[in-house]
């Protein structure tokens, strides 16, 4: 049998950090499951710990044991302690990553919502346009969204008229991604 070099903590944080803390199969993250590193081609077959062979899966999935107590399978108390030390890393810095996507997105919204205003010379925005801008944020690439904003702005329109045509292209643009006839 192959020997299994364990995963280091610094490698598997870096696959973390890379899948945003979510078990591909399932998608449970901290705090309520604990991740590990999967192989994707199994060490048994030849698979190495590279990063780009390992992928973020929750314990459960990773071990093939639904819904198996976590606190069951550390077998010492030291493997408990670092297991749980691990445990909170993780936790801390699922939710750091979780306000950095939060700020980026407010960054993004407010790039688009900064060619919308440029374009009337208006210093503010109505809240429900920035809520929309937001919605299409969360369904597209920001770079979409911002080349839709650019289309409404770049023509002769009234405020109201150059908003429904950007969100008339982010529709378009939803549909065409999950592949229906437009
Ligand atoms: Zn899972």
């Amino acid at each position: 049998m192959t020997e299994r070099i364990p995963v280091s903590k610094r490698t598997r944080f870096e696959v973390f950090k890379r899948d945003g803390f979510v078990c591909a199969y399932c998608g449970a993250h901290p705090p309520d499951a604990v991740m590990e590193c999967d192989h994707v081609i199994p060490v048994v077959a030849g698979g190495t710990n590279d990063i780009d062979n390992l992928v973020t899966a929750c314990m459960a999935c990773n071990r093939g044991k639904a819904g198996v107590e976590l606190s069951s399978i550390p077998s010492t108390v030291a493997e408990k302690s670092i297991e749980l030390e691990e445990r909170e890393a993780q936790v801390r810095a699922y939710y750091e990553i979780q306000a950095q996507k939060k700020d980026r997105l407010e960054q993004e919204m407010w790039s688009v919502a900064d060619v919308f205003m440029e374009r009337f010379g208006d210093d503010s925005i109505q809240r429900t346009r920035l809520a929309s801008i937001q919605m299409f944020l969360g369904k597209l690439e920001f770079f979409e969204v911002l080349e839709a904003m650019e289309l409404g702005t770049n023509r002769k329109y009234s405020r109201g008229a150059a908003f429904s045509y950007f969100c008339g292209v982010c529709w378009r643009k939803i549909r065409r991604n999950n592949g229906e006839d437009i």
